[in-house]
């Protein structure tokens, strides 16, 4: 947990969410500023600044963020999607607390912006 993480606050229950599921390790929630028709975010309820600062430890947690993510989007009706973890400010991170996008009802492009 870290005080002023805006993200750890949500897992406190100190900022409202649109919750799709939590569980002791996970939380999921949509997205305040959705990018696309289905846009929610998976995140692991203890505190992980980004990708690049997982530990070994946390290697299964990881897995069931993935797994749990695949899990929601089919109960949201998007059975393609995308998934995306920003690391760092120029990947377009803003919030330091390690989450996955998941995007979809809609056509996505590539390369992204
Ligand atoms: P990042 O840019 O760090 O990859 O993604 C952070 C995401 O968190 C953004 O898509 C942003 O819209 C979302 N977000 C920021 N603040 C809140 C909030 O208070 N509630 C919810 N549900 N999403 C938030
Ligand atoms: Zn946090």
């Amino acid at each position: 947990m870290s005080d002023n993480c805006l993200f750890c606050k949500i897992v406190r229950g100190e900022i409202p969410v649109d919750k799709l599921y939590e569980d002791d390790e996970i939380l999921v929630f949509r997205d305040i500023a959705p990018q696309a028709p289905v846009h929610f975010l998976v995140i692991p309820k203890k505190h992980v600044n980004s990708p690049a600062t997982l530990a070994a430890e946390d290697e299964q947690l990881m897995g069931r963020i993935m797994r749990i993510g695949c899990e929601i989007a089919k109960q949201e009706g998007i059975d393609q999607f995308r998934a995306v973890l920003n690391n760092g400010e120029q990947a377009g991170q803003t919030v330091f607390h390690l989450h996955v996008h998941i995007l979809g009802g809609r056509n996505m492009s590539w390369p992204p912006g």
